[in-house]
C-alpha cells in the first residue's frame, strides 16, 4: 500500500460535488490525506510547506486556476504536482493525458512515479500553466459572471461572446527580443495544445522545449472567432494551414503594448486590463514544475477514439491516396 499523498482540497468548492469527486474520494480515501484550504494564497503555502517538509508529491483538487495556485506554492520545491481534475474545462490535465474528471487514471498518475517537466511562463512576474489569451477571448471571459458560468458551464462562453463581438478590438504590438514586432487584435500563447477542452489551438507546442507558441490574429471579432474556429478545426496551428491573417511566433520571452484597453486573461481566468502607455512583460520563470503523469495517457474523445481505429484509420488511408491521383 502506497503512502497516503496530501490532497490539497477546499472542501466548498462546488466542483467537487459536480464532478463527483466528493463521492469518488470516499471509496479512495486510503490514498490521500486531505488538507483543507480556504483561499488561493492558504493553497499556495500550503502546498510550499508540505514541499518543504519532503513529500515527494503533492496533490490539488481543482480545475486549471486551482492548479496554478498549487504549482506556484510546488515549482522549485523538488515535489511533483498530483492532480484530480474536478473543474470545469480541465485543460492541463487533458493534455499531460490524466484527462478531465478521470478520477482512477488520476490516482494512477499520481502513484506511477512518473512524472514530467513543464515549463511555466509568466505575465508581468504571474506565472500561467497552460495559456494566456490577450483580446475578445479574454474581454469574453471578463464579462461572464460566476452565475451565469454556474448556470449554463462552458456554454457562457458563447452567450458573453455575442456582446463583445460588438466591440472593436484595439490593436495590440507584440516586441520581440531581436527587435522584430507584430500587429494583431487577438494574441494567444500555449504552453501546450489545447486552448479549452480538447481543443487543440496549437499543433506543434511542447510543455517543455523553453519555448511558447504565440499566435497573432489581426482580424474584426467575428473574424478573430472564425481564425481560431478554423485552427481549431485543423487541430492546431501549423505554418502550413495558417491564413494571411494569422502569424505564428515560438517566443523565449516578448513584450506587449496596446492602443487601447486590452482585457487578458490566465489558464482561462480573468487577469487583468492592459491600458496604453503600459506594457506586459512575457517570459519563462526560472524553474520547471514537476507533475505527475500515468504511464498511459487517457484515449481521449469518443470521436478521436473511433478516429484512431485501425479500420478507419485505414480508410483514411485509402482516401488519401485518391485524393492524389
Ligand atoms: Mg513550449
Amino acid at each position: 500500500m502506497p503512502q497516503p499523498t496530501p490532497l490539497l482540497i477546499n472542501p466548498k468548492a462546488g466542483s467537487l460535488f459536480r464532478s463527483g469527486l466528493k463521492t469518488w474520494l470516499r471509496n479512495n480515501r486510503r490514498a490521500f490525506r486531505l488538507v483543507s484550504t480556504e483561499s488561493a494564497e492558504d493553497l499556495t503555502a500550503k502546498a510550499r510547506k508540505l514541499a518543504e517538509s519532503g513529500e515527494p508529491v503533492v496533490a490539488a483538487a481543482g480545475g486549471d486556476g486551482t492548479l496554478m495556485c498549487a504549482a506556484q506554492g510546488l515549482v522549485g520545491t523538488g515535489a511533483a504536482l498530483g492532480i484530480l481534475p474536478c473543474g470545469t474545462m480541465n485543460v492541463f490535465a487533458r493534455e499531460l493525458g490524466i484527462g478531465s474528471r478521470r478520477f482512477d487514471i488520476a490516482l494512477e498518475a499520481i502513484q506511477s512515479g512518473i512524472t514530467q517537466e513543464v515549463d511555466i511562463f509568466a505575465v508581468n512576474g504571474r506565472p500561467f500553466l497552460q495559456m494566456a489569451g490577450f483580446g475578445p477571448d479574454a474581454r469574453v471571459i471578463e464579462l461572464i459572471t460566476p452565475a451565469l458560468k454556474k448556470r449554463m458551464g462552458a456554454a457562457a462562453h458563447v452567450v458573453t461572446g455575442l456582446k463583445v463581438a460588438l466591440e472593436r478590438p484595439p490593436l495590440i504590438t507584440m516586441t520581440l527580443p531581436d527587435g522584430e514586432t507584430l500587429q494583431g487584435t487577438q494574441i494567444i500563447m500555449g504552453n501546450g495544445k489545447r486552448y479549452g477542452g480538447e481543443a487543440h489551438l496549437f499543433a506543434e507546442a511542447e510543455y517543455n522545449d523553453g519555448r511558447l507558441d504565440a499566435a497573432i490574429i489581426d482580424q474584426e471579432n467575428m473574424g478573430i472567432l472564425f481564425e481560431m474556429l478554423g485552427l481549431i478545426v485543423s487541430k492546431g496551428a501549423t505554418r502550413q494551414n495558417i491564413s494571411d491573417f494569422t502569424k505564428l511566433r515560438r517566443i523565449k520571452n516578448c513584450t506587449l503594448t496596446c492602443e487601447g484597453d486590452l482585457s487578458y486573461h490566465l489558464d482561462g481566468d480573468y487577469a487583468g486590463t492592459l491600458h496604453p502607455g503600459e506594457e506586459l512583460r512575457i517570459e519563462r520563470m526560472p524553474h520547471k514544475l514537476k507533475v505527475c503523469i500515468p504511464e498511459t495517457p487517457v484515449a481521449l474523445t469518443p470521436l478521436e477514439r473511433i478516429m484512431a481505429h485501425p479500420a478507419i484509420a485505414a480508410m483514411r488511408e485509402k482516401l488519401q491516396v485518391l485524393n492524389e491521383l
